[in-house]
């Protein structure tokens, strides 16, 4: 990997300091590269109603999310906690949009307390829902059984999916909305992750527009996410100007068809946080064994499991010895058990105690953290105008025993 196009985006000296400063392991966040990745996006439409809502289960660190709604972000729910979390970033309630899956009705009733929008994705959900609040305005999640995403683990859209009320399901879900006087005030749709190619989504609207001619009150129509991010410098990503141009198109003359303007959102959460953060680890041991040399670091899959989870990359870099010659390095993490980061990865040498980078970890890096093997889950830092700020705190011991409730045996 070409070592120079990482540290044209990080600065090196600033992630040694801050690898000094807050110790290792740390996750570090770069606020401007969110907001241009939210300007680009949102540029890439020429349409005055496009909504860009925040898929926050990708980072939910209150300062993230602070951040993105002062750049004029809404956000995307998956959870009650994620709703409150919005809240608390001080997020309007009609600008949260929660999403949830296979919960129970109970919880949907707490985000009817809450005043946020709701979409539903089951019609068992959907009746229930319909006969305790006749009058609260949904949005209901449509599969269009669009094959997309990189591979089976996070692909969402296909024919087996738990997500979402089929298409092919249309004059059921018509069935119960009219039996229960539902309100539809929106669709949604979303197939997956790692979707390059924007057609899938172009085919998906066309699913969700004839869908859309079923229901005369649409205030919006959300496409979900699923953006392609580049992972290894080749710069093979979704092309967003592309499905901004065709999209904008097709959207107003769906718009012209259907008989009133809507709002056209988008929920990414990838695309907007996933490129802007690194993971500082220290390396422990160099471990020559006949065949491979580890490089052993002081983290590990309680910390960054997309790796071990679903075979997600992680470019890494060597920030301490950018000029070394390449060497090639299996880099693990210090859990007991199965537990790599990275094969065959040529880096510059490695010595015990350098600091090694893995990069597009801002987004389901921290998120999906744990304290397995009893470690405490890393800091985070966000870097903004230039200044280095403390936005979670490393655990400490008294955090593996907090909830723990000791009794006498
Ligand atoms: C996870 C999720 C997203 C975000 O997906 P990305 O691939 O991170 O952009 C958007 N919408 C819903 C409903 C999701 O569950």
């Amino acid at each position: 990997m070409d070592t120079a196009i990482f540290f044209e985006k990080w600065d090196r000296e600033l992630l040694l300091k801050v690898a000094a400063k807050y110790d290792c392991p740390v996750y570090v966040y770069r606020s401007d590269i969110i907001s241009d990745q939210y300007h680009r996006l949102k540029s890439s439409f020429d349409y005055d109603r496009l909504k860009i809502n925040y898929a926050c289960k990708a980072l939910t660190n209150i300062n993230i999310l602070r951040y993105l709604r002062e750049l004029g972000s809404g956000l995307d729910t998956v959870s009650i906690q994620e709703v409150r979390l919005g809240l608390l970033a001080g997020f309007a309630p009609k600008d949260i949009l929660y999403t949830p899956n296979c919960v129970a009705i109970d919880e949907i009733d707490k985000a009817v307390e809450l005043g946020v929008r709701i979409n539903i994705d089951n019609i068992s959900i959907l009746e229930q829902f319909g006969a305790k609040h006749p009058h609260y305005p949904v949005g209901i999640r449509i599969n269009p059984h669009i094959l997309a995403g990189g591979n089976s683990k996070i692909s969402t859209g296909h024919i087996d999916s738990k997500f979402g009320i089929s298409f092919h399901q249309l004059p059921l879900l018509k069935r119960v909305v009219d039996t229960f006087g539902i309100k539809v005030e929106g669709l949604h749709m979303h197939t997956g992750s790692d979707i390059l190619d924007s057609e899938v989504f172009l085919q998906g609207a066309e699913i969700i527009f004839n869908v859309a001619n079923e229901f005369r009150d649409l205030d919006y129509i959300d496409f979900g996410s699923g953006f392609k991010v580049s992972y290894y410098h080749d710069g093979i990503e979704t092309d967003v100007e592309d499905l901004g141009l065709k999209m904008t198109k097709r959207f107003k003359e769906f718009c012209k068809t259907y008989g009133k303007e809507i709002d056209l959102m988008f929920e990414p959460g990838k695309f907007l946080v996933s490129e802007a953060g690194v993971f500082l680890v220290r390396v422990n041991v160099i471990k020559q064994t006949t065949s491979t040399v580890f490089a052993g670091v002081d983290s590990g899959l309680n910390h960054l499991i997309r790796p071990m989870l679903y075979d997600a990359h992680h470019e890494i870099v060597n920030v301490s010895n950018p000029d070394g010659r390449y060497r090639i390095y299996t880099v693990v993490g210090y859990i007991c058990e199965t537990d790599t980061f990275g094969v065959n990865r040529k880096l510059h040498e490695v010595s015990e105690g350098d600091i090694l980078a893995f990069q597009n970890a801002g987004a389901y890096c921290y998120m999906m953290s744990s304290n397995y093997n009893s470690r405490y889950r890393p800091a985070e830092v966000l870097i903004h105008n230039g200044e280095d700020y403390l936005i979670r705190k490393r655990e400490e011991f008294s955090d593996l025993i907090r909830n723990q409730v000791e009794i006498n045996l």
